[in-house]
Protein backbone atom coordinates (compact mmCIF):
# COMPACT_ATOMS: atom_id res chain seq x y z
CA UNK A 1 0.00 0.00 0.00
CA UNK A 2 1.09 3.72 -1.00
CA UNK A 3 1.93 5.84 1.77
CA UNK A 4 -0.81 8.07 3.02
CA UNK A 5 0.50 11.98 3.12
CA UNK A 6 -0.61 14.02 6.26
CA UNK A 7 -0.06 17.53 7.72
CA UNK A 8 -0.66 17.44 11.24
CA UNK A 9 0.77 20.02 14.02
CA UNK A 10 -0.12 20.24 17.50
CA UNK A 11 -2.59 17.91 19.50
CA UNK A 12 -5.85 18.53 18.92
CA UNK A 13 -9.06 16.54 18.60
CA UNK A 14 -10.77 17.78 15.11
CA UNK A 15 -6.99 17.29 14.05
CA UNK A 16 -7.24 13.94 14.85
CA UNK A 17 -10.78 13.12 13.73
CA UNK A 18 -9.10 14.27 9.75
CA UNK A 19 -6.02 11.85 10.22
CA UNK A 20 -8.65 9.12 11.26
CA UNK A 21 -10.64 9.70 8.36
CA UNK A 22 -8.00 9.28 5.90
CA UNK A 23 -6.23 6.64 7.55
CA UNK A 24 -10.22 4.55 7.30
CA UNK A 25 -10.55 6.08 3.60
CA UNK A 26 -6.84 4.44 2.72
CA UNK A 27 -8.27 1.47 4.37
CA UNK A 28 -11.49 1.09 2.75
CA UNK A 29 -12.56 -2.48 1.00
CA UNK A 30 -9.25 -3.99 3.57
CA UNK A 31 -11.34 -6.84 5.34
CA UNK A 32 -9.66 -6.48 8.93
CA UNK A 33 -10.27 -7.70 12.09
CA UNK A 34 -7.74 -6.37 14.08
CA UNK A 35 -4.79 -3.55 13.99
CA UNK A 36 -2.29 -1.97 15.73
CA UNK A 37 -1.15 1.90 15.55
CA UNK A 38 2.89 2.74 16.13
CA UNK A 39 3.84 6.31 16.37
CA UNK A 40 7.08 8.43 15.43
CA UNK A 41 7.12 11.35 17.07
CA UNK A 42 9.61 14.37 15.59
CA UNK A 43 13.16 13.54 16.68
CA UNK A 44 13.64 17.12 17.97
CA UNK A 45 10.99 15.88 20.47
CA UNK A 46 12.31 15.16 24.19
CA UNK A 47 12.01 11.78 25.64
CA UNK A 48 9.46 13.04 27.84
CA UNK A 49 7.41 15.11 25.02
CA UNK A 50 7.47 11.97 23.16
CA UNK A 51 6.05 10.02 26.56
CA UNK A 52 3.42 12.47 27.12
CA UNK A 53 2.40 12.34 23.35
CA UNK A 54 2.31 8.20 23.09
CA UNK A 55 0.06 8.17 26.23
CA UNK A 56 -2.15 11.27 25.01
CA UNK A 57 -2.19 11.40 21.55
CA UNK A 58 -1.42 7.87 20.43
CA UNK A 59 -4.01 6.31 22.45
CA UNK A 60 -6.75 9.14 21.34
CA UNK A 61 -5.60 8.26 17.67
CA UNK A 62 -6.15 4.52 18.57
CA UNK A 63 -9.27 4.82 20.52
CA UNK A 64 -10.85 6.76 17.31
CA UNK A 65 -9.62 4.44 15.03
CA UNK A 66 -11.52 1.77 16.95
CA UNK A 67 -14.38 3.83 16.50
CA UNK A 68 -14.18 4.58 12.64
CA UNK A 69 -13.14 1.07 11.70
CA UNK A 70 -15.77 -0.69 13.90
CA UNK A 71 -12.14 -3.19 14.83
CA UNK A 72 -10.10 -3.67 17.92
CA UNK A 73 -6.41 -2.74 18.26
CA UNK A 74 -4.19 -5.89 19.21
CA UNK A 75 -0.87 -6.07 19.24
CA UNK A 76 0.09 -9.52 19.77
CA UNK A 77 -2.27 -10.18 16.63
CA UNK A 78 -2.88 -7.17 13.93
CA UNK A 79 -4.02 -7.78 10.33
CA UNK A 80 -3.00 -4.21 9.24
CA UNK A 81 0.24 -2.08 11.39
CA UNK A 82 -0.52 1.65 10.97
CA UNK A 83 2.26 3.52 11.29
CA UNK A 84 2.11 7.25 11.64
CA UNK A 85 5.38 9.20 11.19
CA UNK A 86 5.90 12.78 12.38
CA UNK A 87 9.23 13.14 11.03
CA UNK A 88 7.83 12.69 7.52
CA UNK A 89 4.29 13.11 7.56
CA UNK A 90 3.66 9.97 6.52
CA UNK A 91 1.25 7.33 7.25
CA UNK A 92 2.65 4.13 6.29
CA UNK A 93 0.37 0.56 6.10
CA UNK A 94 1.40 -2.60 6.87
CA UNK A 95 -0.70 -5.42 5.89
CA UNK A 96 -0.39 -8.82 7.14
CA UNK A 97 -0.25 -11.79 4.44
CA UNK A 98 -2.80 -14.66 4.47
CA UNK A 99 -0.90 -17.67 4.56
CA UNK A 100 -2.95 -21.11 2.84
CA UNK A 101 -1.46 -24.24 3.59
CA UNK A 102 -2.09 -27.28 1.00
CA UNK A 103 -0.94 -30.15 -1.32
CA UNK A 104 -0.16 -30.37 -5.10
CA UNK A 105 -0.20 -33.04 -7.19
CA UNK A 106 1.13 -32.35 -10.68
CA UNK A 107 0.66 -34.59 -13.77
CA UNK A 108 2.16 -32.67 -16.37
CA UNK A 109 5.85 -33.20 -17.12
CA UNK A 110 7.81 -29.85 -18.20
CA UNK A 111 6.22 -27.44 -15.44
CA UNK A 112 8.43 -26.07 -12.90
CA UNK A 113 6.95 -25.75 -9.71
CA UNK A 114 7.68 -21.85 -9.33
CA UNK A 115 8.00 -19.07 -11.59
CA UNK A 116 11.92 -18.15 -12.75
CA UNK A 117 13.25 -14.72 -12.78
CA UNK A 118 15.28 -13.44 -15.77
CA UNK A 119 18.58 -13.41 -15.11
CA UNK A 120 19.17 -10.72 -16.69
CA UNK A 121 17.19 -7.93 -15.70
CA UNK A 122 16.02 -10.35 -12.08
CA UNK A 123 12.48 -9.37 -12.52
CA UNK A 124 12.46 -5.68 -13.91
CA UNK A 125 11.49 -6.67 -17.44
CA UNK A 126 13.54 -6.12 -20.48
CA UNK A 127 14.67 -7.31 -24.04
CA UNK A 128 15.59 -10.58 -23.35
CA UNK A 129 12.04 -11.84 -21.24
CA UNK A 130 9.85 -9.66 -23.25
CA UNK A 131 9.61 -7.55 -20.58
CA UNK A 132 7.93 -9.79 -18.44
CA UNK A 133 10.36 -10.18 -15.89
CA UNK A 134 9.83 -14.16 -15.92
CA UNK A 135 11.19 -16.84 -18.28
CA UNK A 136 8.80 -19.52 -17.43
CA UNK A 137 6.06 -19.65 -19.14
CA UNK A 138 3.25 -21.28 -16.13
CA UNK A 139 4.60 -23.03 -13.03
CA UNK A 140 2.58 -24.45 -10.26
CA UNK A 141 3.19 -21.68 -8.26
CA UNK A 142 1.40 -19.47 -11.08
CA UNK A 143 -1.46 -21.58 -11.87
CA UNK A 144 -2.70 -21.71 -8.19
CA UNK A 145 -2.01 -17.65 -7.59
CA UNK A 146 -4.14 -17.01 -10.95
CA UNK A 147 -7.13 -18.45 -9.41
CA UNK A 148 -6.57 -17.17 -5.82
CA UNK A 149 -5.72 -13.67 -6.46
CA UNK A 150 -9.00 -12.37 -8.03
CA UNK A 151 -10.43 -13.72 -4.53
CA UNK A 152 -8.71 -12.36 -2.11
CA UNK A 153 -8.15 -8.78 -4.26
CA UNK A 154 -4.80 -9.26 -3.89
CA UNK A 155 -1.45 -7.92 -5.46
CA UNK A 156 0.95 -11.11 -5.22
CA UNK A 157 1.76 -14.69 -3.97
CA UNK A 158 4.60 -16.14 -2.76
CA UNK A 159 4.69 -19.82 -3.03
CA UNK A 160 6.67 -21.96 -0.41
CA UNK A 161 7.07 -25.58 -1.16
CA UNK A 162 8.13 -28.58 0.85
CA UNK A 163 11.22 -29.23 -1.10
CA UNK A 164 10.65 -29.08 -5.00
CA UNK A 165 10.46 -31.44 -8.19
CA UNK A 166 12.51 -30.84 -11.42
CA UNK A 167 10.11 -29.60 -13.65
CA UNK A 168 10.10 -32.80 -16.38
CA UNK A 169 9.16 -35.01 -13.18
CA UNK A 170 5.81 -35.77 -12.00
CA UNK A 171 4.21 -35.08 -8.68
CA UNK A 172 1.88 -37.83 -7.60
CA UNK A 173 0.73 -39.80 -4.77
CA UNK A 174 0.09 -38.11 -1.51
CA UNK A 175 1.12 -34.25 -3.25
CA UNK A 176 3.73 -32.35 -1.77
CA UNK A 177 2.99 -29.98 0.73
CA UNK A 178 3.07 -26.07 0.28
CA UNK A 179 2.24 -22.86 1.74
CA UNK A 180 1.00 -20.25 -0.68
CA UNK A 181 1.81 -16.92 1.05
CA UNK A 182 -1.00 -14.13 -0.22
CA UNK A 183 0.49 -11.01 0.33
CA UNK A 184 -1.85 -7.42 0.79
CA UNK A 185 -4.74 -9.08 0.14
CA UNK A 186 -7.83 -7.03 0.55
CA UNK A 187 -9.84 -10.59 1.37
CA UNK A 188 -8.51 -12.37 4.38
CA UNK A 189 -11.60 -15.15 4.69
CA UNK A 190 -12.63 -16.36 1.15
CA UNK A 191 -13.78 -19.98 1.09
CA UNK A 192 -11.06 -21.89 0.52
CA UNK A 193 -13.37 -24.85 -1.07
CA UNK A 194 -13.88 -22.90 -3.40
CA UNK A 195 -10.72 -21.84 -4.63
CA UNK A 196 -9.79 -25.54 -4.62
CA UNK A 197 -12.90 -26.59 -6.40
CA UNK A 198 -11.64 -23.76 -9.42
CA UNK A 199 -8.09 -24.99 -9.96
CA UNK A 200 -9.04 -28.55 -10.13
CA UNK A 201 -11.60 -28.17 -12.32
CA UNK A 202 -9.80 -25.66 -14.75
CA UNK A 203 -6.69 -27.04 -14.70
CA UNK A 204 -6.91 -31.01 -13.89
CA UNK A 205 -4.83 -31.89 -16.79
CA UNK A 206 -1.64 -30.02 -14.76
CA UNK A 207 -2.32 -30.09 -11.14
CA UNK A 208 -4.35 -31.14 -8.30
CA UNK A 209 -4.33 -29.05 -5.69
CA UNK A 210 -6.55 -30.29 -1.81
CA UNK A 211 -6.38 -30.00 1.88
CA UNK A 212 -6.25 -25.98 1.51
CA UNK A 213 -6.18 -24.44 4.67
CA UNK A 214 -5.46 -21.19 6.50
CA UNK A 215 -2.14 -21.68 8.37
CA UNK A 216 0.50 -18.83 9.95
CA UNK A 217 3.64 -18.26 8.94
CA UNK A 218 5.77 -20.63 11.08
CA UNK A 219 3.96 -23.16 8.96
CA UNK A 220 6.78 -22.15 6.30
CA UNK A 221 9.60 -22.90 8.01
CA UNK A 222 8.13 -26.56 9.37
CA UNK A 223 7.95 -27.42 5.72
CA UNK A 224 11.48 -26.22 4.51
CA UNK A 225 12.55 -28.18 7.27
CA UNK A 226 11.25 -31.31 6.78
CA UNK A 227 13.52 -33.76 5.39
CA UNK A 228 11.31 -36.91 4.10
CA UNK A 229 12.41 -39.76 2.16
CA UNK A 230 11.06 -40.30 -1.07
CA UNK A 231 9.72 -42.78 -3.41
CA UNK A 232 10.55 -42.36 -7.49
CA UNK A 233 8.87 -44.63 -9.95
CA UNK A 234 11.59 -43.97 -13.23
CA UNK A 235 11.60 -45.22 -16.60
CA UNK A 236 15.53 -45.90 -17.38
CA UNK A 237 16.94 -46.60 -20.76
CA UNK A 238 20.19 -48.39 -20.82
CA UNK A 239 22.56 -49.42 -23.44
CA UNK A 240 22.89 -52.64 -23.02
CA UNK A 241 20.04 -55.60 -22.48
CA UNK A 242 19.62 -57.16 -19.00
CA UNK A 243 18.29 -60.11 -17.94
CA UNK A 244 15.35 -60.05 -15.45
CA UNK A 245 18.15 -62.08 -13.64
CA UNK A 246 20.47 -59.03 -12.61
CA UNK A 247 17.47 -57.07 -12.54
CA UNK A 248 16.58 -59.07 -9.33
CA UNK A 249 20.23 -59.13 -8.09
CA UNK A 250 20.60 -55.07 -7.93
CA UNK A 251 17.35 -54.90 -5.06
CA UNK A 252 17.96 -53.73 -1.84
CA UNK A 253 19.15 -51.20 0.15
CA UNK A 254 22.73 -48.68 -0.86
CA UNK A 255 24.92 -46.45 0.72
CA UNK A 256 25.25 -43.60 -1.95
CA UNK A 257 28.05 -41.02 -1.95
CA UNK A 258 27.15 -38.09 -4.30
CA UNK A 259 29.26 -35.20 -5.43
CA UNK A 260 27.00 -32.27 -6.00
CA UNK A 261 25.82 -33.15 -9.75
CA UNK A 262 27.60 -31.44 -13.00
CA UNK A 263 24.19 -29.96 -14.08
CA UNK A 264 23.29 -28.08 -11.20
CA UNK A 265 27.20 -27.31 -10.39
CA UNK A 266 26.85 -23.55 -11.47
CA UNK A 267 24.22 -22.99 -8.68
CA UNK A 268 25.30 -25.05 -5.58
CA UNK A 269 28.47 -25.90 -4.07
CA UNK A 270 30.43 -28.94 -5.03
CA UNK A 271 30.55 -30.90 -2.08
CA UNK A 272 30.25 -34.51 -1.38
CA UNK A 273 27.21 -36.11 0.35
CA UNK A 274 26.07 -39.53 2.02
CA UNK A 275 22.74 -40.57 1.27
CA UNK A 276 20.91 -43.88 1.87
CA UNK A 277 18.46 -45.66 -1.15
CA UNK A 278 16.56 -48.49 -1.96
CA UNK A 279 16.00 -50.08 -5.31
CA UNK A 280 12.70 -51.87 -4.10
CA UNK A 281 11.39 -52.96 -7.90
CA UNK A 282 12.92 -53.46 -11.06
CA UNK A 283 11.66 -54.77 -14.02
CA UNK A 284 11.40 -54.37 -18.09
CA UNK A 285 8.66 -52.65 -19.02
CA UNK A 286 8.93 -52.49 -23.26
CA UNK A 287 12.50 -51.69 -23.97
CA UNK A 288 13.31 -49.60 -20.48
CA UNK A 289 13.42 -50.61 -17.34
CA UNK A 290 10.80 -49.38 -14.74
CA UNK A 291 12.29 -48.97 -11.39
CA UNK A 292 11.10 -48.51 -7.79
CA UNK A 293 13.45 -46.34 -5.65
CA UNK A 294 13.02 -45.11 -2.20
CA UNK A 295 15.99 -42.04 -1.57
CA UNK A 296 16.94 -40.30 1.26
CA UNK A 297 16.00 -36.31 1.21
CA UNK A 298 18.75 -34.66 -0.83
CA UNK A 299 19.46 -37.40 -2.83
CA UNK A 300 20.18 -36.86 -6.49
CA UNK A 301 18.43 -39.30 -8.00
CA UNK A 302 18.66 -39.18 -11.72
CA UNK A 303 22.85 -39.10 -11.06
CA UNK A 304 22.04 -42.03 -8.88
CA UNK A 305 20.86 -43.75 -12.29
CA UNK A 306 23.40 -42.71 -14.34
CA UNK A 307 26.22 -42.31 -12.14
CA UNK A 308 26.74 -38.95 -13.27
CA UNK A 309 30.75 -39.74 -14.91
CA UNK A 310 31.44 -41.22 -11.63
CA UNK A 311 30.17 -38.50 -9.47
CA UNK A 312 27.29 -40.81 -7.74
CA UNK A 313 28.46 -43.95 -6.45
CA UNK A 314 27.53 -46.80 -6.30
CA UNK A 315 24.39 -46.17 -8.94
CA UNK A 316 22.21 -48.41 -11.21
CA UNK A 317 24.24 -47.56 -13.95
CA UNK A 318 27.82 -49.12 -12.50
CA UNK A 319 25.19 -51.74 -10.24
CA UNK A 320 23.68 -53.17 -13.94
CA UNK A 321 27.03 -52.85 -15.87
CA UNK A 322 25.76 -50.90 -18.31
CA UNK A 323 25.04 -47.14 -19.09
CA UNK A 324 21.92 -45.73 -17.83
CA UNK A 325 20.06 -42.89 -18.57
CA UNK A 326 16.55 -41.90 -16.47
CA UNK A 327 14.16 -41.15 -19.22
CA UNK A 328 10.94 -40.11 -17.17
CA UNK A 329 10.37 -39.84 -13.27
CA UNK A 330 7.51 -39.63 -10.84
CA UNK A 331 7.39 -39.02 -7.18
CA UNK A 332 4.69 -41.31 -6.02
CA UNK A 333 5.11 -41.41 -2.46
CA UNK A 334 6.48 -38.82 0.42
CA UNK A 335 6.94 -40.64 3.83
CA UNK A 336 7.44 -38.28 6.77
ZN1 LIG B 1 14.44 -9.69 -18.27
Amino acid sequence: MEPLAFTFRGFNKELVEQLVEKIAKALQGYELKSFLVGCTFEDYLSEEAKRMLRKEFQAFLVKKLEEKLGIKADYSNADAEILVNFNQDLVFFLIKSVYIYGRYRKYARGLPQTKYYCFKCKGKGCNYCNYKGVLSNESVEEIIAKYALPLFEAPEAKFHGAGREDKDVRMLGPGREFVLEIIEPKKRSINLKELERMINENEKTKIEVFDLKYCNKDKIKELKSKKSDKVYLALIECENKVSEDTLKKILGKYEVIQRTPKRVLSRRADIERKKRAEIIEAKQKDSLIEMKIRAESGLYIKEFISGDNGRTKPSVSELLGTKCECKELDVVDIID
